[in-house]
């Protein structure tokens, strides 16, 4: 990494810089990203417009207020800097709909911020966009080796590819803990995907893939807490010799509170 590199500076957090760039979205006109109304022409500015159907919504406003749509928001926006990992080549922002991600021009690999990568798992019509700019590599879905590796060299099997924007190595995980898609990742940056593969877990997640992976979930802490609950009642029952009692109770103590977060670990997977 040579000081060039690191140079376009700021890779953390979205955070614009404090000169404003806002502009009143009605009359263009530069405007404070506070202000309520446009010195200009006193339109309303705590405004975000749809990309759907171009409406003003509350800037806080999740959806759009006329057609539903998911807004843009600060945190779906494509880093716009980095580089891809196996071609080395600067990545161009693009966006699907509200949800921005970065493309490597030759293979065609996308990175997309967490939250990004979220809103297009939960918002259909962002899934419908992917589908549309991506269709799916006949190849995909189930190998782990994806295809357009060999247009950078052999390959192993297992390779740990650096984050796009701070080159450190990426975690690789299953997606879904069961969907045969695996996924690099920067906890800090966002997710990497070959070719194919974000249209690859569109398609399982419209297949209802996530609801097969929750049912699994469930099951497994439900077990999990009736296990506990069992052992915990036990420790009880029995009774401990006093010289023991102090160190017993700090246990049982641990017990009940890993319980009890695997009950509302439960309770969060049946909400969503
Ligand atoms: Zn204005
Ligand atoms: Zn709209
Ligand atoms: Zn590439
Ligand atoms: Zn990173």
């Amino acid at each position: 990494m040579s000081a060039e590199d690191s140079r376009p500076a700021d890779r953390g957090a979205f955070s614009p810089p404090e000169a404003p760039t806002f502009r009143c979205p009605s009359c263009g006109a530069p405007a404070a990203r506070d202000a309520r109304g446009c010195v200009h022409c006193g339109s309303l500015l705590a405004t975000k417009r749809c990309v759907t159907c171009f409406a003003l919504s509350p800037r806080e406003a999740e959806r759009c207020v006329k057609c539903g749509a998911l807004l843009p928001a600060a945190a779906f926006v494509a880093e716009g800097s980095g580089r891809c990992p196996d071609c080395r080549l600067d990545l161009v922002a693009h966006a699907f709909g509200a949800v921005g991600y970065s493309e490597c021009p030759r293979c065609a690999g996308l990175f997309l911020k967490r939250e990004a990568f979220e809103a297009v798992t939960k918002d259909a019509d962002t899934r419908a966009k992917v589908r549309l700019a991506e269709p799916p590599a006949e190849a995909v879905p189930t190998a782990p080796a994806a295809p357009g590796k060999k247009a950078s060299g052999a390959l192993p099997a297992v390779k740990y590819r650096a984050c796009p924007s701070c080159a450190k190595l990426m975690n690789r995980s299953n997606y879904g803990g069961g969907s045969g898609i695996v996924l690099d990742a920067c906890r800090d940056h966002g997710l990497w995907f070959d070719r194919g593969e974000l249209a690859a877990i569109v398609a399982f997640l419209e297949k209802g893939g996530w609801d097969r992976i929750r049912a699994r979930e469930r099951e497994k802490l439900s077990e999990e807490v009736r296990n506990l609950q069992t052992r915990r009642d036990f420790s009880r029952s029995v009774g401990m010799p006093t010289s023991d009692w102090d160190r017993n109770q700090q246990g049982l103590d641990a017990l009940g509170g890993i319980a009890g977060l695997l009950t509302a670990l439960a309770g969060w997977f049946l909400k969503r």
